[in-house]
């Protein structure tokens, strides 16, 4: 049985899963992120190359951009000193193993589509609706990369021209109308309160809250759920998939939303397509760069 190590790197976490081919978890480490993060990296995969000396490679999921080629991180700015690194042959030399190295939504997509809920689909548009939007393509089993390992940015496709200022440094990119930043900010904006608290609701609180009738929360709910159906319509009329997935912390919510969300999309298709809830939540990460070594 192949052994693969799946590293997934965040800002504040790295979540490093032993794989089998078959996507089960033999064991699942978690550490803090550590800056500068290359050599720490480093010594934490040698380490566990000598506790399980059957690894047969190690996938790396990252945020930012890298060339999937070369596994050179191309863009990073929160973890200083990541962008340029040569994951990729820094570690194939440190470790003799064979290392693919990937971005973190890019990953998390092709785990939806080797092992959960979007099994046996040949085009698959897979989006991430967390703190921010993301998102992964996996066609024909392969992952789009872009020539900049850019592809795949649907947070940054923009949905309001001249509209709130981006962190890309864009105006009206959809991840400030579609994330669970955005249903922060339009709760404050319509000041939608929780009856019980008194307190502005909780975003992961506010579609129950437009369920029971409540005029505010309905409000917010149903610019969020159009924006998102507008999104998922505009990467259709690109990409022509035949599945969507839907994970990240906001769709935790998801019993709340779905139905709603299915009903606005409907109308904006093209073409028929399904739409899936992500089956994994934050092991995703971790079993996608997994599955980068497995051809
Ligand atoms: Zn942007």
């Amino acid at each position: 049985m192949k052994k693969i190590a799946g590293v997934d790197i965040g800002g504040t976490k790295i979540r490093i899963g032993i794989i089998s081919e078959s996507g089960e978890v033999l064991a699942d480490l978690t550490m803090p992120t550590k800056i500068p993060l290359y050599p720490y990296l480093e010594e934490q995969l040698l380490r566990i190359k000598k506790e399980f000396p059957d690894l047969t490679g190690i996938g790396i999921g990252t945020r930012g951009m890298v060339d999937a080629a070369t596994g050179i991180i191309t863009f990073e700015k929160e973890l200083e000193g990541w962008q340029g690194t040569a994951v990729k042959s820094q570690l194939e030399a440190a470790t003799g193993l064979r290392v693919e190295v990937n971005n973190d939504a890019n990953c998390a997509a092709l785990a939806e589509v080797q092992l959960g809920s979007a099994k046996g689909f040949r085009r698959v548009a897979c989006l991430t609706v967390g703190t921010g939007l993301g998102g992964g393509f996996v066609f024909d089993g392969q992952i789009m990369n872009g020539s900049n390992g850019g592809a795949g940015e649907v947070g940054h496709m923009i949905l309001y021209p001249n509209g709130l200022l981006c962190g890309c440094g864009r105006k009206g990119c959809s991840e400030q109308y579609v994330s669970g930043s955005a249903l922060r900010r339009l709760i404050q904006e319509e000041n939608v309160i929780e009856p019980e608290t008194g307190e502005l609701v909780m975003p992961q609180n506010l579609f129950r809250l437009a369920g029971t009738g409540a005029a505010k929360a309905i409000t917010v709910r149903d610019r969020f759920l159009l924006d998102f159906a507008t999104v998922i319509s505009s990467i259709q009329a690109v990409l022509d998939m035949d599945c969507v997935v839907i994970g990240g912390g906001v769709s935790d919510s998801a019993d709340d939303w779905w139905d709603l969300l299915l009903e606005k999309v409907e109308p904006l298709k093209l073409k028929p397509f399904e739409m899936k809830r992500a089956v994994f939540g934050n092991e995703a990460g971790m079993l996608g760069a997994a599955m980068l070594l497995i051809d």
